[in-house]
């Protein structure tokens, strides 16, 4: 596995495994197939619901916990959020029988990220969290949490795939040294993607699947991916994308499939802020 450094010295692995959207009741049967694919991050959140299967899948593996890559996430908390992100935080970390986790993210853009992040910072320093950052936020926003705090996001995991690239906000996170984490990477098979004539061309040159050649566009732009798959051959397959490269006419051709736009959410939406701001989760 290749791994991406992340600005705190912090190794991630640079294709994982999520889990958004795979029933509680489904998900230790996933992970355990993932972990047996060989996957060593998962990605889950506390909004997913299903952490503490994620737990179970984890102990039950008996790898060594330094072998692996948990990241998990904070939904937008009430005042005072200081105090309740510290509170969040426990239940997650209770939920995933562990002592600490290797990336806590802030999921959403809302409340009061101020008082939520000095509080992710925190559980930084004191090593609860090995490493720091945030999802989906937009560049203003994100600019914004870097100049005016202490610790730089190590990442931000934001919607981005062959239709909805990211190029230029990349590069502005470069900058900062913010690692871009890619979430809905196959963009959940929208838009034709596991049939989009370019991606299949390619696909075909290679002896390889759409999704493999997806995931390799992701990994030679230095992005990093988390597939969901709950079917072990497919796992297998987004795992085997080490061995094969694309040329630089076959990297432009995908770059030109960019609409620039959103397929899910757009976070400066303000029925997206009412909708995602209106939940909130127990514990
Ligand atoms: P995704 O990875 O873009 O797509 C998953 C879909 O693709 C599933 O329907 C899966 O079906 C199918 N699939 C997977 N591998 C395939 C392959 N090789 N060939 C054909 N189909 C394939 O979608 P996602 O789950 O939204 O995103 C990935 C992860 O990002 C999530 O699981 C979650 O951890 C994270 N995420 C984060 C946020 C955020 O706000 N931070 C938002 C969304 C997602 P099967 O399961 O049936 O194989």
């Amino acid at each position: 596995m290749q791994n991406v450094t992340l600005n705190n010295g912090v190794e991630m692995p640079i294709v994982g495994f999520g889990v958004y959207q795979i029933p509680p009741e489904e998900t230790e049967q996933a992970v355990s197939e993932a972990l047996a694919a060989g996957y060593r991050l998962l990605d889950t959140a506390a909004s997913y619901g299903n952490e503490e299967a994620v737990g179970r899948a984890i102990k039950n593996s008996g790898i060594p916990r330094e072998e692996l890559f948990v990241t998990t996430k904070l939904y937008v908390q009430d005042a005072p959020a200081q105090e309740n992100t510290k509170r969040a935080f426990e239940t997650s970390l209770a939920r995933l029988g562990l002592d600490y986790v290797d990336l806590y993210l802030m999921h959403q853009p809302y409340g009061d990220v101020y008082a939520q992040w000095r509080a992710i910072e925190d559980l930084n320093r004191d090593g609860h969290a090995k490493a720091i950052g945030v999802a989906n936020f937009y560049p203003d926003r994100l600019l914004d949490l870097v100049i005016n705090n202490d610790v730089t996001p190590a990442v931000n995991q934001i919607e981005t795939h062959p239709f909805f690239q990211r190029a230029d906000y990349q590069e502005l996170m470069r900058e900062y040294g913010v690692q871009l984490q890619a979430w809905g990477g196959f963009a959940q098979g929208k838009n034709g993607l596991f049939t989009n004539p370019v991606l299949s061309k390619i696909a075909q040159t290679h002896g390889k699947s759409v999704g493999q050649v997806v995931l390799r566009w992701a990994i030679q732009r230095g992005v990093a991916s988390i597939p969901k798959s709950v079917r072990p051959e497919r796992m297998a397959e987004n795992l085997d994308v080490f061995d094969f490269d694309l040329t630089d006419a076959e990297m432009a051709s995908i770059a030109a499939l960019d609409t620039g736009a959103t397929l899910f959410f757009d976070h400066h939406d303000t029925e997206i802020v009412k909708w995602l701001s209106a939940r909130r989760l127990d514990g």
